[in-house]
């Protein structure tokens, strides 16, 4: 007997159990997937700094280091996005036979399997590599080492399961992809009525019990050159062949494409991208039952194993390539922008283009601190889905910002497409990355908050668990247990979360972290803040908070926040706190505050029960919202990081595919080294008022060495600056092209190479 339990909450365990709304066996899955990592800290209201701090950085071995020289360097002189794309329609046969040789396809099986066996850190380096070289390359090496039957088949498959195929997958002898939207299930995949029906069949020459399978599937990237289809399905069992039950739920098996019924290869272009990606059929394939990955036993378990796999994928393949773009973004769009002259000035000195300019570096440095701190989370076995969602969320997000800030910038020379136009192709990528993986309006609006208020919440989980708990008297006590402890938690949460937002959060909780330190105490102010707020909308809101998706993107926003900033710091006190990286810091503290700020104003002035509202207004934002932004001077330092050459520009956008081959970004690298190389040249012109440097060597205002390197200069810029132009014959579709247009191509990239 406990006068708390029976008599407090007791009563409250009772309307709460009717009022909690009912969870699909889908949606429960997809909240238990994964782990949960430092969002959990952040939710509580109370980060522990020391701990973000003592996290180990992620790192390459030897071995994968030699690989990224090796290899990946290769693979990247070996790419022609331009031939590739409008030429070709596809990767080259010598550079698929490289990507198998190499192992690209087999980055994550273990070695003793025939994989690479590398770390997500190695994987989503060499993703990022190759991205910023050929995004349909990096997508074709991205796609087997994500989410599909490699990943699948190491965490569920069945032994045997998994030295038939994983050998085969990791030297390229399958090439797999994995199936799971159709027509009428894209974000709701758990609709689709493809079905698996249980009955027996003839099987290479016996009889066995197995699935009929029928499907349409689309989208399907590597679909149609694959010779292994991942498949997800619905199973049943109407004549009772392994149990009771008629639904067995969704599943997932794997499908030589070579089965008579499977109907594979036709194409689609999505947004004129020419990695591989189609639609495919299946009509009444027979398939024995150990062709389920795990075998019978995982029959309708398929959803779950998604779920889990979908955690780690998740963080790393997108937000690997999206931190390329953005770093590829900053390098470039930096190095035009101080090689571009309008008005006799380079354009990245005038404030109009550094504000987009500082946007791309500042991006650069948040998505980048942000991988390598989810990397060193997966590197340590974490599985951490909320920060998944989070990163494949913003990776993309910010990195549409970034190239539309590129493409901006750089005016027509981004426009005009041709093998000149280094940015084009990332720009026509973004959509894809937008759409994939949980497509980004459905997981700000559905996935970070809905799922982290439960997964990351400190006493959430807890309690739905209790209150969902077969046995009453059990979940009475668990029950009892969880909301109490809650109750303390949500009473420490409003003081602190008062007394932080009243002084400011001069007083907050922060490691002495330099000129970062204020940081650390605005962002444990803010999380103090969330935590109470988040506490009070889930109370006052319960299970409808689901259907108030623009709250729901509001919270999501400021955990967001929360993380991406708590990456930027780890990031710059793991680079040994660079005094000149500083400003990329402050601008992405800065821009992350005011979106804190925002949101928190947003989500009081829309909270439906306003007496709450008020209270909360009251306790955490009394005054409103008041960042602004990174002042003109922050934006400026920022910006200026990446129009000189230096070590923090370099910092910046490491390790990114810089072949020296004379096309596009080489030649820009060349033209931004020769230009920032005469500053001193063209100043003293300046000053004589002389123009032509002949004259200016006449007058002996520079030396003839000088003036030979102004004019390397000169003629550097003028090959940067250049578009390409084509005969309209040339822009004939293909269908009606003569052989000699063919030749044409063949001939315009042979004199590119010549001059
Ligand atoms: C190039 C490309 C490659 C792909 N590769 C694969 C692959 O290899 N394998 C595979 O199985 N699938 C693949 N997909 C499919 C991809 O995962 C789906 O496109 C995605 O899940 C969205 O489905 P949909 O396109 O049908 O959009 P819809 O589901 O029709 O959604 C349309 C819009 O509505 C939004 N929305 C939907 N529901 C909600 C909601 N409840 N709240 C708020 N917003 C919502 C979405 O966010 C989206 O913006 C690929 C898609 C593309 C374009």
């Amino acid at each position: 007997m406990s006068f708390r339990r029976d008599f407090i909450t007791k009563p409250i365990f009772a309307w709460a159990r009717t009022v909690l709304p009912p969870m699909s066996d889908t949606e429960r899955e997809a909240l238990e997937a994964g782990d949960v990592w430092w969002d959990a800290d952040l939710f509580t209201g109370n980060p522990d700094w020391s701990k973000l701090l003592a996290y180990a950085p992620a790192t390459l071995t030897a071995e994968e280091q030699a690989f990224l020289n090796g290899p990946v360097d290769a693979l990247c002189a070996m790419l022609d996005e331009w031939k590739i794309t409008w030429e070709l329609r596809d990767l080259p046969e010598e550079v698929w036979d490289f990507i198998k040789r190499e192992k690209f396809f087999g980055m994550i099986i273990p070695k003793e399997y025939g994989g690479l066996g590398f770390s997500p850190y190695a994987h989503s380096e060499v993703v990022r590599k190759i991205s910023t070289r050929s995004v349909t390359a990096a997508v074709t090496v991205m796609v087997p080492n994500s989410l599909g039957p490699g990943e699948l088949l190491m965490r569920f498959g069945t032994k045997d399961q998994q030295q038939r195929w994983l050998p085969r997958l990791a030297d390229g002898r399958e090439i797999p992809c994995f199936g799971l939207t159709s027509p009428e299930a894209g974000s709701d995949a758990a609709s689709m009525i493809d079905s698996g029906v249980i009955c027996k069949g003839n099987f290479e020459g016996r009889e066995v019990l197995g699935l009929r399978l029928n499907w349409h599937k689309r989208y399907i990237t590597l679909g149609p050159v694959a010779t292994l289809l991942g498949l997800a399905f619905k199973a049943y069992d109407p004549d009772h062949l392994v149990g009771p039950s008629d639904e067995l739920g969704i599943t997932v098996a794997l499908i030589p494409t070579h089965l008579p019924g499977v109907e594979i290869g036709r194409r689609h272009v999505p947004a004129m991208q020419v990695f591989q990606n189609g639609p495919n059929w299946g009509r009444d394939v027979f398939i024995p039952m150990d062709y389920i990955i795990g075998g019978q036993a995982r029959l309708g378990q398929g959803w779950k194993m998604l779920m889990t796999a979908l955690a780690a994928g998740r963080g790393i393949s997108l937000p690997s390539l999206s931190a390329a773009g953005a770093a590829y973004a900053a390098r470039t769009t930096g190095a035009y922008a101080r090689i571009r002259e309008q008005f006799n000035v380079p354009i990245g000195k005038f404030e109009g283009v550094q504000e987009p300019l500082a946007r791309i570096a500042g991006t650069a440095y948040l998505l980048d601190a942000a991988r390598r701190l989810t990397c060193a989370a997966l590197n340590q076995g974490q599985h951490p889905a909320v920060i998944s969602g989070i990163m494949k969320l913003h990776a993309t997000e910010r990195m549409r910002i970034a190239i539309d800030d590129a493409m901006d910038i750089h005016g027509g020379k981004a426009v005009i497409d041709g093998p000149q136009n280094y940015m084009g192709n990332f720009y026509r990528s973004v959509p894809v990355g937008i759409t994939v993986e949980g497509a980004n309006i459905l997981t700000r609006n559905l996935i970070v908050f809905g799922q982290g208020a439960i997964r990351a919440h400190p006493y959430l989980l807890e309690e739905m668990n209790a209150l969902g708990e077969a046995d009453r008297a059990r979940g009475l006590d668990a029950f009892d247990k969880a909301l109490w402890k809650h109750i303390g938690h949500s009473v420490t949460t409003l003081f602190r979360a008062w007394g932080r937002n009243w002084t400011g959060g001069v007083f907050a909780a922060a490691p002495d972290a330099g000129a970062a330190t204020r940081f650390y105490r605005q962002l444990s102010r803010y999380s103090s803040a969330f935590a109470l707020c988040a506490d009070m909308a889930l109370l006052t809101l319960g299970g409808a908070l689901k259907r108030k998706e623009m709250l729901s993107a509001r919270f999501g926003d400021i955990l967001s926040e929360l993380y991406l900033l708590s990456a930027a710091l780890k990031r710059w006190q793991d680079e040994g706190r660079q005094k000149t990286d500083f400003a990329a810091l402050e601008w992405c503290m800065a821009t992350g505050f005011r979106t804190i700020e925002n949101r928190f104003s947003e989500i009081l002035a829309n909270l439906p029960n306003r007496f709450v509202a008020v209270i909360l207004k009251f306790l955490v934002q009394p005054f409103g919202a008041r960042v602004l932004g990174p002042s003109d001077r922050v934006v400026q330092q920022c910006a200026e990081l990446v129009l000189e050459p230096s070590a923090a520009r370099d910092r910046l956008t490491p390790d990114l595919s810089l072949i020296d081959d004379d096309r596009g970004v080489a030649r820009l690298e060349k033209a931004f080294v020769l230009v920032t190389g005469i500053e001193d040249i063209a100043k003293r012109m300046r000053a004589a008022h002389i123009h032509d440097w002949r004259e200016a060597v006449k007058q002996g205002v520079i030396t003839q060495a000088e003036g030979d390197r102004l004019a390397a200069a000169h003629e550097a810029v003028a090959k940067v600056i250049e578009v390409d132009d084509f005969p309209p014959e040339a822009l004939l579709p293909q269908y009606k092209k003569p052989a000699e247009v063919h030749r044409f191509f063949q001939e315009l990239g042979e004199q590119r190479a010549a001059s």
